[in-house]
């Protein structure tokens, strides 16, 4: 054996389960395909991530929360859900002081990790390799990299994203689903005043979410047909400022680029399995979330959490830390946390998207249905909030 563990894709979730596994004294190998300085350093892609209550105590948990400095959190007090042209809208969260959760950058987190991992004992960050084979035998697995270096261990874990070639090597299917649209990312000052509240407006032929940033600054997130964003993101920054105000109806006053924007086509992928003989998928790899509700980091960092709590725990115990025992055990709890989530958001986006009459009478009628169960409107607080 070379290493105890070896993990593939040093992402927010390989990161965070490489983290988790500290103090176990395994060996681990963070396999990743883009350089040191890439992973150290990562770059501002757009995304700002809506943290649940949960996942910044696993952070903290981790040692990487304390690494954000204040400045790159940001409260979201409220979130609201606005469809078409009705003035109505679904509200979750109070508005007052207490936190529905946190906006922090992606690349925020994933240096916070990449600093706490970087430190620990017995993690060898292995950058620019390209895994060319897996092959696997009851006691081991073994990786050979594209360079021919080849590394063993007992477990395998795949982090390597929604289409992740671990998981094909694996031979675990997916659902896949490619949407045809993409997301256009950017982050933009406005007159006016969010109040902290994060809003996804469902208009029609347009789904545009602006998420509250600190100061007078929002993540604007616009959906729509790829070829259109492909329009748009080729556009100046001044252009797209107003074509972004003209469309969000200027709701928040005048808005203006003040960072690049970036494209994300949308596809959304759930594994048949999250683990086979002496291997998991953790993060995307195992469930790629549509981002509408916020929740694939939250997953994947839950994700790395469990597994690597199970994982650490048998090797303090002396026990194997590839068992089938214990992968059926991360199996059955991940899917039981990710499948309902997973169902209702693709069920969401389907509803909001499709634009026959129907549908929109439909989801108007199911809005104030909803607004009317208070049931319904604490229980989506509580499952943002995961108090
Ligand atoms: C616009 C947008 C907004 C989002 N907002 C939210 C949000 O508000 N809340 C939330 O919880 N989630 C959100 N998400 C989702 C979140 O960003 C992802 O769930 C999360 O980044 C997944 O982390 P990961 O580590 O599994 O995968 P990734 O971040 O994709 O990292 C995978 C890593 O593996 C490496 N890799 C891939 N293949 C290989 C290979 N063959 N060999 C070696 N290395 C490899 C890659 O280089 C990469 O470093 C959003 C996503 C998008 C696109």
């Amino acid at each position: 054996m070379t290493h105890d563990v070896v993990i593939v894709g040093a992402g927010p979730a390989g990161l965070a389960l490489a983290a988790a596994l500290a103090g176990s004294g395994l060996r681990i190998a963070l396999v990743e395909r883009q350089p040191l300085a890439a992973i150290a350093s990562p770059t501002v892609d757009g995304r700002e991530i809506a943290l649940t209550h949960r996942s910044v105590r696993e952070l903290r948990a981790l040692g990487a929360w304390e690494r954000i400095a204040a400045d790159g959190i940001a409260p979201l007090r409220e979130a609201r859900v606005l469809n078409g042209g009705s003035p109505f809208a679904l509200s979750f969260g109070s508005g007052a002081e207490e936190r529905l959760g946190h906006l922090v950058s992606n690349h925020l987190i994933r240096r916070a990790l990449f600093e706490v991992v970087e430190a620990l004992p017995g993690v060898d960050i292995l950058p620019e390799r390209s895994i060319a084979a897996i092959g696997r035998g009851p006691r081991a697995v073994s990786i050979r990299c594209e360079d021919g270096e080849e590394l063993r261990a007992p477990l395998l874990v795949g982090a390597d994203s929604r289409f992740s070639f671990v998981r094909d090597q694996l031979g675990i299917g997916a659902e896949v689903n490619r949407l045809e649209r993409a997301m256009l990312v950017c982050r933009v000052a406005h007159d006016g005043d969010h109040g902290g509240v994060a809003t996804e407006w469902f208009d029609h032929g347009q789904t545009i979410a602006m998420l509250p940033l600190n100061g007078r600054q929002s993540s604007a997130v616009l959906t729509l047909p790829s070829e259109e964003i492909a329009y748009l993101a080729a556009l100046d920054p001044a252009a797209l400022g107003g074509e972004l105000t003209r469309r969000y109806e200027g709701r928040l006053g005048r808005m203006d680029l003040v960072g690049p924007a970036h494209v994300y086509p949308l596809a959304t992928t759930y594994a048949r399995h999250f683990a086979a003989p002496r291997a998991a998928l953790i993060g995307d790899a195992a469930v790629g979330m549509h981002p509408v509700t916020a929740h694939g980091f939250n997953l994947g960092l839950a994700s790395a959490c469990l597994l690597g709590t199970l994982v650490a725990d048998a090797a303090r115990q002396g026990k194997d830390i590839g068992s089938s025992l214990l992968l059926r055990r991360y199996e059955a709890t991940h899917r039981l946390a990710s499948r309902p989530i997973y169902t209702a958001t693709n069920m969401i986006v389907g509803l909001y998207t499709a634009e026959h009459p129907a549908a929109r009478a439909v989801r108007h009628a199911g809005l104030r249905a909803a607004a009317r169960l208070p049931l319904v409107s604490r229980g989506v607080s509580r499952l943002l909030m995961q108090p």
